[in-house]
């Protein structure tokens, strides 16, 4: 088996873990230890990094579970990944989790956190206010205080005496990741056929199961595949992917988009892990540089307030640039209200930008991607044939 193929099926088997067996397994090598889940989109991960605990992304089974406890929680009109985990967490595979951090993302995660309080009073869940208003005299001492009483209780959880000093560590962890993660975005951007989005989002998904330094190994040895196999360029559109960064689309629908014709230099897919763009000071208290980085450096997206007027508007042109993209794939799952409500905005910023888009819905269990070949097939042929804008 080659290099790629090798780190390829680890993170592959990684993500089709329903039952976290690589958790309990890294929970059995030393006694003690405890895993910590968070919920999509973004949860600072450091918190449970610096007590010591694993953080592990909470993302529902995909196309792999079948739904049966979960829809008798939920009525039909919302998205299906509170459907998922909740089947999941009845059936008790998702045990082994000590604590669950639920970021303010949606109503549907702040209402998942009180099923997750109902089912498991055991388990220490915490709901995670993030600042909405970005102005830093009001964000960072706000979100200091907030994290300052998540890294004190988690510490309580885990046993560990000097939280500050494990958070040092797991910023200087993460920085690296965050670091790596830019390489390998960058990478795909210039060499679209060198890294194949499928294998860049399993990899993605590694990081939400591995410790940092555990997934540093595996990225690097990818970085080493990929210069001893570089792929072979097609005569493929450029397209910017976003709308999935929360419940996450089955890996099949990013095989077809690409294989129909439209190479994915961007996305918002598992967007917590790039949440903050920039490295995270290590100097002075930690809890503070935390709260700053998401302050000053945090990603535009659609779960965080936009006091621009125009923000929304520009958006989607300046990532397009950025990217050197031909069009944009603005894909959302069904009845997920952040991404919804953005899009009108969206879109029509970007067509009055003269920028081609298509626009879809999906599941995490969507099984049919006919439709979606055949969407994206004629996109990338219309791009080809009479150019973007
Ligand atoms: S997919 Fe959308 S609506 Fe559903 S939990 Fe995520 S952000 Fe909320």
């Amino acid at each position: 088996m080659s290099l790629r193929a090798a780190v390829v099926d680890r993170a592959d088997a990684l993500a089709c873990d329903l039952d976290l067996n690589h958790v309990k397994e890294w929970l059995a090598e030393v006694p003690g230890r405890k895993a910590a889940g968070y919920l999509p989109v973004y949860a600072p991960r450091e918190l449970i990094a610096a007590v010591g605990m694993l953080p592990v992304g909470v993302h529902g089974g995909g196309d792999r579970l079948e739904i049966i406890k979960g829809d008798a929680c939920y009525q039909s009109y919302i998205c299906h990944l509170p459907r998922s985990v909740v089947e999941l967490l009845l059936a008790g595979r998702l045990d082994c989790l000590s604590a669950v951090l639920f970021p303010s993302t949606c109503d549907v995660i702040r209402n998942l956190s009180g099923i997750w309080k109902l089912q498991k009073p055991g388990t220490y869940v915490r709901y995670l206010d993030l600042p909405q208003v970005l102005d830093p005299s009001i964000g960072v001492p706000f979100w200091t205080m907030e994290m300052e009483h998540v890294l004190g209780e988690l510490a309580e959880l885990a046993g560990c005496e000097d939280p500050k000093g494990g958070l040092r560590q797991a910023i200087a962890d993460y920085n690296a990741v965050r670091e790596r993660l830019q390489v390998l975005y960058a990478h795909r951007r210039d060499r679209p056929w060198d890294i194949p989005t499928a294998e860049l989002y399993l990899l993605m998904r590694a990081l939400e199961s591995l410790p940092a330094q555990t997934w540093m190994d595996l990225s690097a040895d990818y970085l080493s595949a990929i210069e001893q196999e570089p792929g072979r360029p097609r005569d493929n559109c450029r397209v910017v992917l976003t709308g999935a960064f929360c419940e996450q689309p089955p890996l099949g629908l990013l095989k077809t988009i690409e294989r129909a014709g439209c190479y994915i230099v961007d996305d918002d897919l598992l967007q917590g892990n790039r949440m903050l763009q920039g490295p995270v000071s290590t100097d002075g208290d930690p809890v503070q540089a935390l709260a700053e980085a998401f302050i000053y450096t945090s990603v535009k997206n659609s779960v965080i307030y936009e006091d621009d007027p125009d923000g929304k508007r520009n958006l989607m042109k300046t990532r397009v640039e950025a990217a050197r993209a031909d069009g944009i794939v603005f894909a959302a799952p069904s009845f997920c209200d952040p991404a919804l409500l953005d899009r009108p905005m969206l879109r029509a910023g970007a067509e009055a930008a003269g920028i081609p888009c298509i626009a879809f819905k999906y599941a995490e269990n969507t099984g049919q991607f006919q439709p979606f070949r055949e969407q994206a097939g004629t996109f990338s042929d219309s791009i080809k044939l009479w150019g973007a804008g």
